[in-house]
């Protein structure tokens, strides 16, 4: 089974063969969907075979394989389909997905605070954050940091390491000290801002994000803090 949207987040539709289909769930040989995890939804869209539609309503990883959940039964082992995302959707992931990025790693730098946890959505998504200040203000000027950062249209760059390589990578040695037995480690790479294991689908260049503005910021008790932002579509 070959995630398609490692090597292409782009891929808005493709063709592909069912591999296996137990009720609604079917796994392809080869999709673009891209299941929930790592804090980014799910994708939808359809599977259409000859000329009948199966409305994709969620996909996930079971057993190690991708499960794309139909709305109605009736694929097969064998038949061919082409797969089309809701693009719409997608788009926004990768803008936000990207954003959250930069988001922490902003965080990180300014205030040397460890991240915890990270939620993607279709209008809004957050960073969550361990620090003990707690200045709405500061939490802004991040946040307009993160814009700045957007305007000067930085490349985005996926790979895949060897734990033997990302051994060599400061950023990535205690993911790969933590999973040493991983055959391959994928790597975001924002030039000049951040380098991080992810799985997620990324825009090529910050500029495509557009703006951010800060929705919320919440104080959770102790040293958790949580971002809220969304993206600025329109103006
Ligand atoms: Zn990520």
């Amino acid at each position: 089974m070959e995630a398609l949207y490692l090597e292409d987040s782009y891929l808005q539709t493709f063709e592909a063969t069912v591999e296996e289909a137990s009720g609604k769930y079917v796994v392809l040989d080869r999709t673009a969907f891209y299941p929930r995890s790592g804090g980014q939804p799910n994708d939808l869209g359809t599977l259409v075979r000859d000329k009948e539609e199966f409305s994709v309503v969620y996909v996930g990883v079971f057993d190690e394989k991708i499960n794309h959940e139909v709305k109605t039964q009736g694929l097969e082992a064998g038949d061919i389909v082409v797969g089309t995302l809701d693009w719409g959707r997608r788009y926004i992931f990768m803008r936000s997905h990207t954003a959250c990025h930069i988001l922490s790693a902003v965080i990180y730098g300014e205030t040397g605070a460890k991240i915890t946890g990270n939620q993607i959505g279709e209008t809004r998504s957050r960073v969550d954050f361990s620090l003990q200040d707690f200045d709405r203000q500061k939490l802004a000027g991040y946040v307009e940091r993160v814009n700045q950062i957007i305007e000067e249209d930085r490349p985005v760059r996926t790979g895949v390491l060897s734990p033997e390589e990302a051994l060599e990578v400061p950023e990535l040695i205690r993911l790969a000290k933590e999973v040493p037995d991983r055959d391959e480690i994928r790597i975001v790479e924002i030039e000049g801002v951040d380098l991080q294991a992810c799985g997620g689908t990324h825009v090529k260049r910050t500029g495509e994000i557009g703006r951010v503005k800060m929705l919320k910021a919440q104080n959770k008790g102790k040293a958790n803090r949580r971002i809220y932002f969304g993206l600025v579509d329109g103006d």
